[in-house]
């Protein structure tokens, strides 16, 4: 079968459903805009079952979301959507290209969350926007930059907990958003929520188990992500389901 799309880290296949798309995991890793690329035996497998967790995680503490059921080992159903070409970065600790852009030492914990806006575009390297370049370029509606920016927000408390839960920091992490095919006044969380898209520190030894490991050459690259999943799977199945206070409905 031939993708609709093949990015670099997934591929999207259409299916007998006009408004479902098939999203298969691979197991490239690629950093610095596709200038580093490797193979990781089961990464996509990890990926694909880190984003289901969370995915679900979100969805049960109502954050709508893309996904609709799993689809094997590396592939997910989720709802077709068109994509807003704004990467959202929420930081919570500084890292990565922050503590380049502001001289400051990685770990030195934000006074608060702190959102960035990146324009997804390969040709040009994501560059950073503010809302007038997203007016400018009419990526999306002033409200939509609103509710997407709320979006995060509260998807970082909600990660924060989950991953704080599995002994782990959210030190920083990315999140894309679609309005569906079949409802466009409608916005989700879409693609994925993995170490691939977050950064995830040991909250006890501060040890980076994310992709600044294949970033920055430390090894152990796929043993992070494996301990990310147990982890996971252990804090997200055991049984407990959200109390209904922790919902909240941002549509
Ligand atoms: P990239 O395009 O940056 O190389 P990927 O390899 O992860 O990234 O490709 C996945 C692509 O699919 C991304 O461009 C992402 O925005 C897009 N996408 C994710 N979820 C959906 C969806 N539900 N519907 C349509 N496109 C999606
Ligand atoms: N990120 C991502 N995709 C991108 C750029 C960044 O998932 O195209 C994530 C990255 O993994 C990190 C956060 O967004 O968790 C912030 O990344 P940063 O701006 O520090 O960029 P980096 O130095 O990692 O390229």
């Amino acid at each position: 079968m031939t993708p609709l799309y093949e990015g670099k880290a997934k591929r999207l296949f259409a299916t007998d459903h006009p408004n479902e798309l098939l999203m298969e995991f691979k197991d490239s890793a690629t950093a610095f805009n596709g200038a580093k690329k490797a193979e990781f035996e089961n990464k996509g497998r990890f990926n694909k079952a880190l984003t289901v967790l969370l995915y679900r995680a979100l969805e049960a503490r109502g954050v709508p979301t893309h996904f609709v059921r799993e689809a094997g080992d590396v592939a997910l159903i989720v709802k077709k959507v068109d994509i807003i070409p704004i990467e959202l970065v929420v930081r919570n600790v500084v890292a990565g290209s922050l503590a380049k852009r502001l001289g400051r030492p990685e770990g030195v914990r934000l006074s608060g969350p702190l959102i960035e806006l990146y324009y997804k575009d390969d040709a040009l390297g994501d560059p950073m926007i503010n809302d007038e370049h997203v007016r400018e370029l009419a990526l999306a509606t002033p409200e939509e930059v609103v509710r997407l920016k709320a979006f995060g927000l509260r998807v970082n408390d909600l990660l924060t907990e989950i991953f704080s839960g599995a002994g782990l920091m959210l030190v920083d992490f990315k999140l894309e958003f679609g309005r569906l095919a079949s409802d466009p006044a409608t916005v989700v969380l879409a693609d994925e929520i993995s170490p691939d898209t977050c950064r995830l520190w040991d909250a006890q030894t501060g040890e980076k188990m994310d992709k600044d490991r294949f970033r920055r050459d430390l090894g152990g690259v796929m043993e992070s992500y494996a301990e990310v999943l147990r982890r996971l799977e252990k804090e997200l199945t055991s049984g407990e389901s959200p109390s209904a206070s922790a919902s909240l409905s941002l549509s």
